[in-house]
């Protein structure tokens, strides 16, 4: 068997193979055709794409003549998109007329219009948008074939489609020589305030990293059939489903769908299809897929897994269980990696068949990686014990910069404890010296495994006339790990009223995308500050999640608010 990538649809009946010889090729001719848009080394690539070969080839094509890709996930909202483009420059975008997950259909080049449009208003000009015509091409899910592309408005002079460029393009294209220290691609990834963060991976030390993770958390063998869930657009798409696989010769699966469709078993029909050796999911959706029967597992072969992988947020015990049983049947490791954006790949992870499992523990550092917990002044602590997790030493992975922004870099990463990289999270290490990943110790939520800043979605929704104040917070969700709980305080005179929650969803996920949508909205006429005039956020998670236990008030300026805020909580709280 040669080594490919298998491409699983949408649909189950709309799949292929593409071996690791007709991937160099296509990726050359596209390669070639940047070139001929005037991308050369250096320049930065806008990506918006779905789970399709052609995502993959855009951003190798990339890394074959040294231009930087931006792939920006394909659910984030034109806005942000927009937002992305004008930070990196980029004057090339390539996407896809559409895609369907599920039975839910993306006008991707719709949103890439109207994000260009707001590029355009704001003085950047996209010169060329690169359109992969794939609707026509796959099954959609009322089982009509259409040609959707041609309803497709295409910008004379500025629109090309990605077929009519590559059927006139060469099949060969030297690389470009790179050093090591060159850029490989940036990632944007939100920040405790203000702008996303592009956060800038290197070739030399990138690659390698991602190669041997891979490898060594994996134990990825020649002859298996790895699988990683994840979308293209997040880091762990980019890592485990691009770069470190391919570094590898490996073979494995690229899928378009979701667990859901067209059943909820099919992530176990698609491991029995292609004998997947490792599996790579995210622990949302094994909640998600714990809610149903066992059989929709029990009812496939899963006899060829060897490997389970868990990676985006901290794995409940009752979660891993489910995994290890049902799905590995007690004979799987599992690996409960930790690692961000920011570290290019996995830094805390046990080792199959080597590191003894603890349920919810990310175990121990990798090779090189020396994690340390500090107290809040900065004292490191030694044996058991919780504080914040950082990083004492560098690795080959980690990034190097945040694009145009280097002092961004420093004092993010590097200020509030000299000498660490921080990561943000927070961690324990019991008397075994297992480290637990405790969560964001900062003001970040992690929904379903993306994370976003509180202070974006507050701006977002006082971005509406009607709201004066917005304070949002974390909240515990079954299945998603975290939800968002917004407290709104209106204008004088204003309604608080079934349409304007509904205007405020809409706003959120048009300007952030629609996994940022709130679960819950609550009418705060006022929030809990102290005389300084800061929110006590900690007060309002205790409100979210109806807590009393509210600790100390005695610093807030009127203490009678959290208890109003208590008598108010909506019914869907
Ligand atoms: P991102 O940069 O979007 O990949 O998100 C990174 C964040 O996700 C980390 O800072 C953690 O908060 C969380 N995270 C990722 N993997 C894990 C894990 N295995 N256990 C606990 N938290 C995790």
């Amino acid at each position: 068997m040669f080594t490919s990538i298998f491409r699983e649809g949408n649909h189950p009946d709309d799949y292929s193979r593409l071996t690791y010889k007709k991937l160099l090729e296509e990726v050359c001719k596209f390669a070639n055709v940047l070139k001929s848009k005037g991308i050369k080394k250096g320049d930065r690539v806008a990506v918006y794409m779905p789970m399709i070969l052609e995502g993959v080839v855009t951003l190798l094509a990339c890394a074959r003549i040294g231009a930087v890709h931006s792939l920006v996930f394909a659910g984030f909202s034109s806005d942000s998109f927009s937002e992305r483009i004008m930070d990196c420059q980029a004057r090339v975008l390539v996407t896809a007329d559409g895609v369907w997950r599920g039975e839910k259909h993306l006008a991707l080049k719709s949103i890439c219009d109207q994000a260009m449009d707001k590029c355009a208003k704001n003085g950047h000009n996209v010169e060329h948008c690169i359109v992969v015509s794939h609707l026509g091409r796959v099954t959609s899910p009322t089982g009509v074939q259409q040609n959707q592309s041609n309803k497709i408005p295409m910008r004379e002079g500025r629109d090309c489609w990605w077929q009519d460029l590559i059927a006139e393009a060469s099949s060969s294209c030297y690389p470009e020589w790179m050093q090591a220290e060159d850029p490989l691609f940036m990632l944007y990834t939100s920040g405790s305030t203000g702008k996303p963060k592009g956060v800038l991976h290197t070739t030399g030390g990138y690659m390698i990293y991602a190669a041997t993770t891979f490898k060594y958390v994996f134990d990825y063998k020649p002859s298996d059939v790895y699988w990683c869930t994840a979308d293209i657009g997040w880091i762990t798409g980019h890592t485990y489903i691009v770069y470190g696989p391919l570094a590898n010769a490996a073979t494995s699966v690229l899928f378009e769908g979701i667990p859901f469709y067209p059943d909820n078993d099919r992530f176990w029909s698609v491991v029995q299809k292609y004998k997947v050796t490792q599996f790579y999911t995210a622990p949302t959706a094994i909640r998600a897929l714990m809610k149903f029967q066992d059989d929709f597992v029990l009812r496939h072969n899963l006899s060829s897994l060897r490997v389970l992988g868990s990676v985006g947020e901290p794995i409940n015990p009752e979660a891993w269980l489910w995994y290890y049983k049902l799905v590995g049947k007690e004979r799987c490791s599992i690996v409960d990696t930790f690692w961000q954006t920011e570290t290019g790949g996995h830094v805390l992870t046990p080792l199959p068949g080597a590191t003894p499992m603890k349920p919810g523990s990310a175990a121990f550092p990798f090779f090189g990686v020396q994690p340390v917990l500090l107290d809040e002044s900065g004292r490191e602590i030694e044996g058991e014990g919780e504080g914040y997790l950082v990083f004492k030493r560098p690795w080959p992975g980690i990034m190097r910069t945040l694009f145009n922004n280097h002092d961004r870099y420093e004092t993010t990463y590097f200020s509030k404890f000299p000498g660490y990289y921080c990561t943000g999270d927070g961690a324990r290490r019991d008397g075994d010296g297992y480290l637990w990943v405790t969560g964001r110790v900062d003001d970040m939520l992690n929904v379903s495994g993306h994370l976003m800043s509180t202070a974006e979605v507050e701006s977002v929704l006082t971005e509406h006339n009607a709201i004066a104040e917005a304070a949002v917070v974390a909240k515990p969700h079954p299945v998603k790990g975290e939800c968002l709980y917004c407290f709104v305080t209106t204008i004088d005179h204003a309604v608080f009223d079934e349409k304007l929650l509904t205007e405020l969803k809409k706003l959120v996920r048009e300007r952030i995308g629609p996994f940022a949508q709130p679960d819950v909205i609550q009418n705060a006429p006022a929030l809990p500050k102290t005389r300084s005039g800061k929110i006590m956020r900690r007060i309002l998670r205790k409100i979210a999640v109806n807590d009393r236990n509210v600790g100390d008030v005695s610093t807030l300026a009127d203490s009678t608010v959290v208890e109003q805020l208590f008598a108010t909580r909506p019914a869907n709280a």
